[in-house]
């Protein structure tokens, strides 16, 4: 049965609910690889180049009350964490612009928490554009408004992020209180609206059962600007109401990263390498993942924590592992 639903997502056939959900029940080894087999193959037939993003974290003040509960990113969430409230001066954010560009990784991705509108994402995005060729997407989820996005467009953003984590309202608000899910939703139709390229992913271990997992990567289909799934897997930070929470299991995160392939072939598929664990990164790579973000140069000016957990790619082991499986990291 399994092998035949891979033959028809090998042979580019459309599968159904069922089907997917069949895969996403695989727990037999051999069978596991087979799904990671197929998801590369569909992969490597549009391009074997692996795409990298670094990162500019421009603030972890974040007003979202109260906090998410897996958040170790925003300030006095965890000691694991960034802890101290910091905001990135301009000339902070151009040194680290400069060093990613020195390290000849091609895209940057600017984050920071809510309560600014996206004017410091507006402000990150001019200071790249005009200081950098790099590409870049900017990430502060929902805490964007029209006059913002609009800035952000006339400006030449390339991508804009903002993750849905779940669609299942009732995790969505255990797990984020402070947060609005409408609030997101519109964010990425107001982005697709103006003809950005969206990038919107999925948390997953908050809760959510296989069906919200399946549910959710058919519901991106709505975006018609939709470029890039990011395929987070939960972590605990130490000291946040989820620290005794158990992690989201590697090898499910890497059956999601496979079916988002089968289902999405030619989209960007982001594992940021804090979630998934830098020394995981291969893995992520065999599933069918083509984007790996997070990725940290030795030249980078700041202190880096992942806004999953407190690690990071190093830049040079991550191409050495791309290059290991025979493909090409996307530098300039
Ligand atoms: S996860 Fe993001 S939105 Fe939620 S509290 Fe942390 S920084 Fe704020």
């Amino acid at each position: 049965m399994i092998d035949e639903i891979l033959n028809k997502a090998k042979n580019g056939k459309e599968l159904s609910d069922e089907e997917y959900l069949e895969l996403l029940n695989i727990d037999d080894d051999e069978q596991l690889e087979k799904l990671f087999k197929i998801a590369c193959q569909i992969r490597d037939k549009q391009s074997t180049t692996i795409k990298l993003t670094s990162t500019v974290h421009l603030t972890n003040k974040c007003q979202i009350e109260p906090k998410c509960e897996y958040c170790g990113f925003a300030e006095e969430t965890s000691k694991k964490g960034y802890y101290n409230a910091f905001y990135r001066s301009n000339d902070e954010i151009l040194r680290a612009v400069n060093s990613i560009e020195e390290a000849h990784i091609p895209r940057v991705s600017c984050s920071g928490g809510y309560g600014y509108k996206g004017k410091q994402a507006v402000n990150a995005c001019r200071i790249v554009k005009q200081n950098s060729n790099l590409e870049i997407l900017v990430n502060v989820g929902g805490d964007l408004t029209e006059k913002s996005i609009d800035q952000l467009a006339q400006l030449g953003v390339d991508t804009i992020c903002c993750n849905l984590e779940t669609i299942n309202e009732e995790v969505f608000y255990q797990r984020k209180p402070g947060d609005s899910l409408e609030k997101r939703i519109e964010t990425c139709k107001s982005v697709c609206e103006k003809g950005i390229g969206l990038s919107s992913g999925l948390l997953l271990g908050i809760g959510e059962s296989v069906e919200d997992r399946l549910k959710h990567l058919r519901y991106l289909a709505n975006f018609k600007t939709l470029e890039e799934i990011p395929i987070m897997g939960f972590n605990p930070y130490e000291g946040t109401p989820m620290a005794d929470c158990p992690p989201f299991p590697l090898k499910e995160q890497l059956k999601i990263v496979a079916i988002t392939r089968i289902m999405y072939p030619e989209i960007t598929i982001t594992m940021p390498t804090p979630t998934v664990g830098p020394e995981n990164v291969e893995f992520s790579l065999r599933a069918g993942a083509n984007n790996l973000a997070t990725v940290i140069a030795d030249n980078y000016p700041h202190e880096v924590k992942g806004v999953g957990s407190p690690t990071y790619g190093n830049y040079c082991e991550v191409v050495n592992v791309i290059e290991k499986l025979g493909l090409i990291p996307q530098t300039i």
